[in-house]
């Protein structure tokens, strides 16, 4: 036995147990192989087939080990995989005894090797070899060489076999490659379906598909698969006022703290987090024992989210509000339990501490009901059940009645009042809230109209206006018609709302605000100082009054911090030249102090609930200043207050 490794390529493995023969193809298939006249077009054959891999003379190089028995055949087969320098060609023997015959051979062989050309090498062709294509597949790569061959003849099969060999390998190869970016690129794509790009957590389906699999074994583990999902609250603004890359410093630091302190410190394994959505992350998490982990589980989300971060140098705090619901008692599968966390969710977002929501079937009972009511609400309108109601303000300087609030009240057919709250999300949600505006606008104008016409009335009326309206170029538009249709001075309109509806989207309001101050119409901050409380921004904004939220009002009496707080705000928005108003003052004591802080009006039960409009009337006439109504523009100069 020889084994001749001078080149690595066209490698030729022959097993024959007759020496002779053995002898014949390493003369034949060897270096010094010299071709007699017959054989010359063999040499150009093979120059094309192996181009570099011949010698000077042009003829292919083989490198050729020889065994003379099928199972250390076999076995040089094994080796050449392991060592990844493969065999092209094989001769097999049909006979040689006493080891396996040559078929035998060839089976283990084409076991161990797909691509080896396997030739089987006989004296006489027999039927039993009929079916050898098929016992030895695939039929392109097993072969017949009937004995006594020429030695040209046994070349020229090598050659082509080889030659054939390397085809196959290459395009092989090429397919691998394929193959293998085909599976690279399906990875990428994979992962920009189930991964956010910016901060590399799982997404909403990748999400979804990890609490299934923690429902689907959560009959192995005791206790429950929680989800908390939270909700940055106005992340848009810090987007806006520290740019677009804070936000993004920010998303990532968020999601990378919950990791960090939830997956790897705390409970390896057992949690997922993702982002859910543009400024919401989900945190899942499995096997928690019992309620009151689940309560310390939505606690620790929102300490971690509450733990300031240093973003560009700065502190950003933030506050979120979180909705959790759980398998198995708030659903069967994951799509449901995440559509139950987001309903516990947006329960948080519109509360006004913004605080941990637990979900509970209530809150699907209402969503069913949401349908009904929203088709009631409907009518509602189209049925004028909506009304402005009026609550009077009264100036701390004269006594007088200097404003009024219009707030809007659904009456129902059988005389119920529902408040604001129950429908005015309702119709943010739907859509309408234009509708709705549009509504209690054309109501106060009318109302104006008459108080004017019977009472020689001129006190501004502020009107509520939504977040959603905001994003309505039209606004200006809409507040034009039913100005002019109605013939109300414009002066006498004010426009209220929520600083946080104010910084939801400055960008967009700004122009739309700047728009409204032009035509005449004032704009009324709402709510203040329960939003991100900055004052700066108002400098921008043509705002004429700033309205103290009555839950500063209320603890005025009792903290005295508080009343810091509010001395403040007042102090700031007098430099501002900004009307001040202390909203929900209920008490005398109350009214004292505010009074005393430099208020300019009050408006809260103190001085009157809202009224529907003839009550409204008749409460102004009973009022002891009813003359002063007439006055009333005097008393706030709505002239010097726009300008
Ligand atoms: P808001 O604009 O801050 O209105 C003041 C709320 O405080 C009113 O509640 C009023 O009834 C209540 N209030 C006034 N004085 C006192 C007081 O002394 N003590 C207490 N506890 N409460 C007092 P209301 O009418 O239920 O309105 C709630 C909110 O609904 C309003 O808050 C406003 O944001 C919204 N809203 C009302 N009408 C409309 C509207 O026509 N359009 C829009 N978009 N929102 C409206
Ligand atoms: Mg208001
Ligand atoms: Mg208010």
């Amino acid at each position: 036995m020889t084994d001749t490794h001078d080149i690595a390529k066209n490698r030729i493995l022959v097993v024959d147990d007759d020496a002779m023969l053995i002898a014949e193809y390493l003369r034949c298939l060897g270096e010094g192989y010299e071709p007699d006249s017959a054989a010359t077009t063999l040499t150009e054959l093979e120059k094309v087939l192996f181009g570099e891999e011949t010698d000077e003379s042009g003829a292919a190089r083989f490198s050729v080990d020889t065994r003379d028995q099928g199972e250390p055949a076999v076995e040089a087969i094994h080796e050449a995989i392991r060592a990844r320098d493969p065999y092209a060609i094989v001769f097999l023997d049909i006979r040689m005894p006493p080891g396996i015959d040559g078929i035998e051979a060839a089976k283990r062989i084409r076991a161990l090797d797909p691509d080896v050309n396997i030739v089987i090498v006989t004296g006489s062709m027999s039927a039993e070899f009929d079916k050898l294509d098929t016992e030895v597949p695939p039929a392109d790569k097993i072969f017949f060489f009937k004995k006594p061959f020429h030695a040209a003849e046994c070349r020229q099969l090598a050659a082509a076999l080889c030659g054939k060999w390397h085809a196959d390998m290459t395009l092989r190869r090429v397919n691998e490659e394929l193959e293998q970016r085909v599976e690279e690129r399906t990875a990428a794509l994979q992962k920009l379906a189930y991964f956010d790009p910016v901060t590399r957590l799982p997404n909403h389906l990748m999400l979804l598909n990890e609490l299934q699999a923690m429902i689907d074994k959560a009959e192995d583990a005791p206790g429950d698969s929680v989800v908390v999902l939270l909700d940055i609250d106005r992340f848009s603004f810090i987007n806006e006022t520290m740019g677009y890359d804070a936000g993004t410093e920010l998303l990532r630091s968020i999601g990378n703290r919950l990791s960090r302190t939830l997956c790897e410190e705390r409970k390896p394994s057992r949690a997922v987090i993702g982002r859910f959505g543009a400024d919401e992350f989900a945190v899942l998490m499995r096997g928690v024992e019992n309620d009151i982990a689940i309560r310390d589980l939505a606690e620790n989300v929102q300490d971690i989210v509450e733990e300031p971060f240093l973003i560009d140098g700065r502190d950003i705090f933030l506050k979120a509000s979180i909705g959790v619901a759980w398998h198995p008692v708030h659903g069967r599968d994951a799509k449901l339990i995440f559509r139950s966390a987001e309903a516990a969710l947006h329960r948080s977002m519109r509360s006004l501490d913004h605080a941990v929501t637990y979900y509970h079937s209530e809150m699907r009972y209402r969503a069913r009901h949401k349908f009904a009511m929203e088709a009631e609400f409907r009518s509602a309108i189209d049925n004028g059940q909506i009304k402005a109601f009026y609550q009077p303000q009264q100036s701390v300087e004269t006594g007088k009645i200097a404003g009024i609030e219009a707030l809007a009240r659904w009456i129902r057919a059988d005389g119920t009042v529902v408040p604001p709250c129950d429908f005015i999300p309702l119709s943010e949600q739907m859509g309408i809230s234009d509708l709705v505006f549009e509504t209690v606008l054309a109501d106060v104008c009318s109302d104006i109209a008459e108080w004017r016409v019977q009472h020689d009335w001129k006190i501004p009326v502020s009107v509520n206006l939504s977040a959603h309206q905001l994003r309505n170029a039209d606004l200006i538009g809409l507040v034009k018609r039913i100005l002019m249709s109605s013939k109300v001075d414009r002066k006498l309109i004010n426009l209220e709302l929520t600083e946080t509806a104010l910084l939801e989207d400055l960008t967009t309001a700004r122009p739309i605000l700047n728009d409204l101050s032009a035509f005449g119409v004032g704009i009324h901050i709402d709510d203040f100082g329960t939003g991100y409380s900055s004052l700066s921004y108002l400098a921008e904004l043509p705002v004429t009054t700033l309205k103290i939220d009555r839950s500063f009002v209320g603890k005025l009496v009792d903290s005295e911090s508080n009343t810091r707080v509010v001395q403040a705000i007042i102090a700031l928005g007098k430099v501002m030249g900004l009307d001040i108003v202390a909203e929900g003052v209920e008490s005398d004591q109350q009214y004292a102090i505010v009074r005393k802080l430099g208020c300019d009006l009050v408006q809260g039960y103190f001085v009157a609930k809202p009224m529907p409009a003839d009550q409204f009337r008749r409460w102004c006439d009973g009022h002891e200043d009813t003359q002063s109504l007439k006055l009333a523009s005097s008393v706030v100069d709505i002239d010097r207050a726009r300008t």
